[in-house]
């Protein structure tokens, strides 16, 4: 008897526990809808739930499918596919001058993607995640303090920082990448012709829909 009875406190406690887990992700995502890491549209809550405990969440096979190309692996020291193809064609692009890749020396302990030391010129990638995650949890947060402060750093000593940020994966859409790397392309040139350049900060943000938007900051309001 007080076996049973115990044991209906105890179920009734971890219906409890579960509900209260459950109405707390639901209040979360009303809050504000996950969207999907692949192509920016906001996932199902039911989606939602069953991807709970994964950093990139989908709303599709189809959308999880072309992200494993977009975020696979690679060994030459990127961070992403994406990022090597970035490095590519600014060696490419820029053949007379010396491009170092993950610099920690200038800003430590932070890492920079590409520095052109010769110009004082930092270029950076931010890819799907990244972007999402600075209104999310709090590792995002952390991470644009990061940027705010390694942005803010870097002006601070003559830098001119070029960043692109995509909102959607760029390596599985090769035109919308093509465009996205000639405006980066298009800003670096400014910024190596304008001897005025230092402590400025280029943002190139590709948006969920496919545009893309040049946002300019300087020093002093860094
Ligand atoms: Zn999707």
């Amino acid at each position: 008897m007080f076996k049973t009875e115990l044991l209906h406190v105890f179920n009734t406690k971890n219906i409890n526990t579960e509900l209260e887990y459950f109405s707390e992700l639901l209040k979360k995502y009303q809050k504000k809808p996950e969207v999907c890491a692949y192509c920016g549209k906001p996932i199902l809550f039911r989606d939602f739930v069953r991807q709970y405990d994964q950093d990139r969440k989908y709303c599709s096979k189809n959308c999880y499918t072309l992200s494993k190309k977009e975020f696979k692996p690679v060994k030459s020291g990127f961070s992403s596919i994406t990022e090597e193809v970035i490095y590519n064609f600014l060696v490419q692009n820029y053949p007379d001058q010396k491009i170092r890749h993950n610099v920690t020396d200038i800003i430590n302990p932070y890492e920079l993607d590409f520095v052109i030391d010769k110009y004082k010129l930092v270029i950076e990638f931010n890819g799907r995640l990244h972007y999402v995650n600075k209104y999310g949890d709090k590792r995002g947060r952390r991470t644009k303090l990061n940027d705010t402060k390694k942005k803010k750093m870097l002006l601070m000593q003559g830098y001119c920082v070029c960043r692109l940020w995509s909102e959607i994966g760029l390596y599985t859409r090769p035109d919308l990448f093509q465009k996205a790397l000639l405006t980066l392309k298009e800003q670096i040139d400014k910024c190596l012709k304008n001897p005025q350049r230092c402590g400025q900060a280029i943002d190139i943000l590709v948006s969920i829909d496919e545009n893309i938007n040049i946002i300019k900051d300087s020093v002093k309001s860094a």
